[in-house]
């Protein structure tokens, strides 16, 4: 079969079988495949679908944001240069990556800076109009796949915009590796689809688990927002648009007054602004506009709150009594934020698979996929789930019966037990170690009981993802983490479901053990209660309870698991600190569920290790 004469490996266990069952099943239905980590999805779903381009089809891999769009496009220049492919892909990337304008500045722009950038400078742009004068796209098509940085290198080496060549270029791509937002989002496909047929494209849908917790309408201000918006009103002369934004702070104020540190609260938008404030929002966006503008001639970026301040809830107003969005108001220490929450996912996302000729969507956690292909609204596919493809020696998983996060605190006895499990348990294995918990809260707590030291008094060094980690402290600890963790045994501390649990890659033994401190299912509060309340009328009661409480969470705790094991030969030692692990041992990877031994914590001092060092 030509799918798997394409195939650039030798096929590992089950990798021939798959390719087979996708590039087959993709004639009638769509494809749902849950495969664990390590075992080469990527490779095997382009094997599967490339020969679908000589039938005139075009593959467009969607991932969850920017910075994955290269993984495909690598992996696509190995089909090019093994199987010498003649193969033309690239990734697409926004302006913030993109712009050559905005560089000149040399202010870190984020999106919503550049996007405005662009749309008051693109006429006089003069990389813009270069490309406009027109290129020859052949030389660029002719050097094969190419990630983010070399589309850029060739723009810049033209003097042409590298934003705009990608779309120049895609009418000549075969592959295109792109975020989410750009088949799911209306606000964005367009730039897409008036040059790509969806209806002869095949979707790719990467970690398509996080399809669940889209947010596409979502949106956020703050106290913080209404003092700069205040702030910027010092300059213009419009009393009523000050009244408007000084009367919702008022109100704000006496919320967050009202609420407890971290709680939340539903809010009625119209408690705050009626239909009549329409002409004052509308002049509150004009002043925004203009305070764009205007910082954008000082060369600054071009941000304004006001503007913020009115489209929130300009949005506010239109989707009042829209069925799934839900508006919360949240206390943080001594700010309160208002927030837009968007928790469609079914209804929206249905409409957007039959644009394309199939759909195939992977990822490590898309089990129970009945669940998931309910949630998405998708109907018409098969189910591809990937056995257990790492050896019992090599595995070694424990459940411990005796500790459990279960109840609104952690009782200071429990808190003490984790603390003291952990450190027999990193003093039995002496290998890189990440420790992944329910939540900050638990993390806070079991700190509060001396974690940190204690694993430090016992020669490890140890890092921690905090709450509110900006972007790039994140990346720096992280960088840390590898560099120390090679010298070093090491130590991770984490949230589930927070950046390091999720997407982070520890290749080889750069971690090699792992602990989980409890289930991280969500905390009670309005906003949880209210999911709840919109699955359980879209599912009825258990099975929405099942689908947007129980499934989340699982699904949090088997990424977290994933990130110890890259490659079927990793070796990994995985334990579950909380004795509901058992109960939900069918929401786990194959491995835990087939290799786990329940124990109790005072045990973990004779469990066996899958190395002998
Ligand atoms: S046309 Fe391109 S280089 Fe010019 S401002 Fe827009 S994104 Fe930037």
């Amino acid at each position: 079969m030509r799918a798997l004469r394409l195939f650039p490996y030798r096929p590992r266990r089950y990798q021939d079988e798959v390719i087979e069952v996708i590039f087959k099943s993709i004639r009638t239905r769509n494809v749902c495949l849950h495969a664990p980590t390590g075992f080469g999805k990527t490779p095997v779903i382009l094997a599967a679908l490339l020969p679908y381009i000589d039938d005139g089809y075009r593959i467009i891999w969607s991932v969850r944001t920017g910075n994955e769009t290269d993984r495909p496009i690598e992996e696509l220049k190995v089909f090019a240069e093994k199987k010498r492919l003649k193969v033309f892909g690239f990734s697409i990337r926004g302006k913030r990556d993109m712009c050559l304008l905005a560089r000149e500045y040399g202010e870190n722009f984020d999106y919503s800076d550049v996007s405005y950038l662009c749309s008051r400078m693109r006429k006089k742009c003069p990389y813009y109009n270069k490309l406009r004068r027109g290129i020859d796209p052949y030389p660029i098509v002719d050097m094969g796949p190419l990630v983010y940085s070399e589309v850029f290198e060739v723009a810049s080496s033209l003097g042409v915009c590298p934003y705009f060549l990608q779309f120049y270029l895609l009418e000549y791509a075969d592959v295109v590796s792109l975020s989410y937002n750009y088949v799911v989002d209306e606000r964005f496909e367009w730039s897409i689809r008036r040059i790509i047929s969806f209806p002869l494209s095949i979707l790719v849908v990467d970690e398509a688990h996080n399809l669940q917790r889209l947010e596409l309408g979502s949106d956020t201000i703050t106290l913080g927002t209404l003092a700069r918006a205040l702030k910027e009103l010092e300059d213009y002369k419009a009393d009523d648009v000050k009244e408007l934004v000084e009367r919702v702070q008022d109100l704000c104020i006496k919320i967050r007054d009202k609420l407890k540190k971290e709680e939340d609260t539903e809010f009625n938008p119209l408690d705050f602004i009626s239909q009549e404030d329409i002409f004052t929002l509308k002049k509150a966006q004009q002043i925004g506009e203009d305070i764009r503008r205007k910082r954008l001639n000082e060369g600054k970026q071009p941000r304004s709150s006001l503007y913020h301040f009115s489209n929130f809830w300009l949005s506010a107003l239109d989707l009042l009594d829209v069925k799934g969005i839900a508006f919360i108001a949240e206390r943080e220490n001594e700010n309160l934020s208002l927030n837009i929450w968007d928790m469609r996912s079914s209804e929206v996302l249905s409409k957007r698979w039959p644009l394309f000729y199939r759909c195939v969507f992977c990822s490590g956690t898309l089990k129970p996929i009945k669940a998931f292909a309910e949630i998405i609204g998708l109907s018409n596919y098969v189910s591809i789930g990937v056995p257990n493809i790492f050896r019992r020696e090599n595995i070694r998983s424990y459940i411990i019966r005796d500790l459990t996060t279960r109840g609104e605190i952690l009782e200071e006895n429990m808190a003490r037990d984790y603390v003291k499990t952990i450190i027999l348990f990193l003093n039995k294995i002496r290998v890189n170690t990440a420790i992944f918990t329910a939540s900050y809260r638990i993390q806070n707590s079991l700190k509060e009981r001396g974690l940190i030291d204690n694993i430090r008094s016992i020669g490890f060094e140890v890092f921690e993802e905090r709450r509110n980690l900006r972007g790039q402290e994140a990346r720096r600890i992280l960088d840390t983490f590898k560099k120390k963790a090679v010298r070093k045994p090491s130590v991770l501390i984490a949230p589930m479901g927070g950046r390091f649990a999720e997407g982070a890659d520890f290749p080889g033994k750069l971690l090699e053990a792992i602990f989980l401190v409890g289930i991280p299912f969500e905390k009670p509060s309005v906003k949880v209660k209210l999911y709840l309340e919109y699955y359980e009328e879209l599912y009825g009661k258990d099975k929405g309870r099942f689908y947007g409480y129980i499934v989340p969470a699982l699904r949090k705790a088997c990424q977290a698991i994933g990130r110890a094991l890259r490659s079927p030969e990793d070796k990994a030692v995985f334990v579950l600190g909380d004795y509901r692990y058992e109960k939900y041992k069918d929401l786990l990877p194959s491995f835990v569920k087939e290799y786990s031994n329940v124990i109790l914590a005072d045990e973990i001092v004779n469990i066996e290790l899958p190395w002998s060092r």
